[in-house]
């Protein structure tokens, strides 16, 4: 005869619920995430460069000096002859017979610091008072006008990437005042086919006041016709010589940090 268990079939399931039990708590023994600490989300390295402030917007320590006030040694004609545009008392003034100039060194992404002045005796109207510009890597231009109680078209007005994204407002100084720009560049990256991967992207503040906040370029700025998308490498910034019967602008305290 069978001999009868005398552990009863309640106990049985007691004792196998209790394993089970054990074993899911086995199985749910995972490691709990380290209690956080300020350093965990702290990084020290690479430290950042100690870079010295200019004085009154001269250029910092680490900058390019393109224009120091006392020569055009940094800029050259597109043809690569000696820039003619008059140096006169810390400044230059457009030289309109001679056209356009460009610095000698081509640029890639860059900080660039440009102070520029309306003469006080400006004439014209429109886009035909005081025209002129910079151009980042020879191609996009960031327009320079007098739009000092000066309408004109919106994406032709100061601060405008042009015939694309106009100026978020007018900050304009007076004819006869300094205006600064301050323009913070990002050169685009190509594809194989010599479409932009990643576009060129522009910040543009003038006295110190946003224009162009982190605004992609669509391509090159014509004044007829739609932007080009052009293959293209490291370019150099060139100023203006705008074609405009008004009197010319000046500049002075050019510098530009590479990034
Ligand atoms: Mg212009």
């Amino acid at each position: 005869m069978k001999k009868k268990s005398f552990i009863s079939k309640a106990l049985w399931a007691t004792i196998a619920c209790a394993a089970c039990t054990g074993l899911n708590a086995q199985q749910k023994e995972y490691p709990k995430p380290e209690q956080m600490r300020p350093g965990m989300s702290e990084y020290w390295t690479p430290q950042p460069e100690v870079v010295t402030p200019g004085v009154a917007q001269a250029a910092p320590s680490d900058a390019i000096v393109l224009f120091d006030g006392k020569d055009l040694s940094a800029w050259e004609t597109p043809k690569g002859e000696p820039a003619q545009w008059t140096v006169h008392e810390g400044v230059f003034t457009v030289d309109k017979k001679t056209g356009d100039i460009q610095t000698r060194q081509k640029f890639e992404n860059f900080q660039l610091h440009i102070e520029w002045q309306i003469p006080e005796q400006i004439t014209g109207r429109g886009q035909a008072r005081g025209n002129s510009g910079v151009y980042l890597q020879g191609l996009y231009e960031i327009q320079i006008l007098d739009c000092y109680n000066n309408e004109t078209y919106v994406n032709g007005q100061t601060g405008s990437v042009y015939k694309q994204t106009p100026p978020l407002v007018n900050v304009m100084r007076k004819p006869g005042e300094w205006n600064v720009y301050d323009i913070i560049y990002s050169a685009p990256i190509f594809k194989e086919d010599g479409a932009y991967r990643i576009p060129p992207y522009v910040t543009v503040l003038q006295n110190g006041v946003l224009l162009q906040n982190h605004t992609a370029i669509l391509g090159t700025t014509e004044y007829i016709g739609f932007p080009r998308v052009v293959k293209h490498g490291p370019g150099p910034i060139i100023l203006q010589s705008h074609g405009d019967p008004s009197p010319p602008i000046s500049f002075r305290n050019i510098w530009i940090r590479e990034l």
